[in-house]
């Protein structure tokens, strides 16, 4: 995973976001970022700081992180499980038939502006191609 890429993405965003809004500053970003997504959160809020300055809409927004836990499915007995306890294997019937329902994920949750707090519905990255858009 390249934090700095992700950086430049989800800047992108927010400034797209901001600019159809008529929104001409950002305090704060907050992500969600899944737990097996091997995003270094850490490493990710340097890059974003450094990225920001360069930016006139994003100078001084703080980045907050927030993780999602994953959630594996399994097709052997439609139950779920968490992921890192467990693995690809279901504690439940012992099937490897699984799949990974959430965690995987970087996404926009919110995004605060000095006005308001914009509740933003923002379409969750393709990563890895898992197939959690196949439900129902
Ligand atoms: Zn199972």
């Amino acid at each position: 995973m390249h934090e700095l890429g992700i950086v430049f993405h989800i800047a992108d965003s927010v400034e797209k976001i901001a600019e159809e809004n008529g929104v001409s500053k950002v305090l704060g970003v907050t992500l969600e970022i899944g737990e097996v997504s091997t995003v270094m959160g850490d490493y990710l809020t340097d890059c974003w700081n450094w990225n920001a300055k360069k930016s006139e809409v994003l100078n001084g927004c703080e980045l907050k992180i927030e993780t999602v836990k994953a959630v594996t499915h399994c097709d052997g007995c439609g139950r779920r499980y968490e992921t890192v306890a467990h693995g690809k294997i279901c504690p439940h019937c012992g099937s490897e038939n699984t799949w990974l329902l959430q965690g995987n994920e970087v996404s926009i949750k919110e995004i605060c502006v000095e006005d308001a707090e914009m509740e933003v519905s923002y379409a969750r990255d393709e990563q890895g191609g898992h197939p959690a858009e196949q439900r129902g």
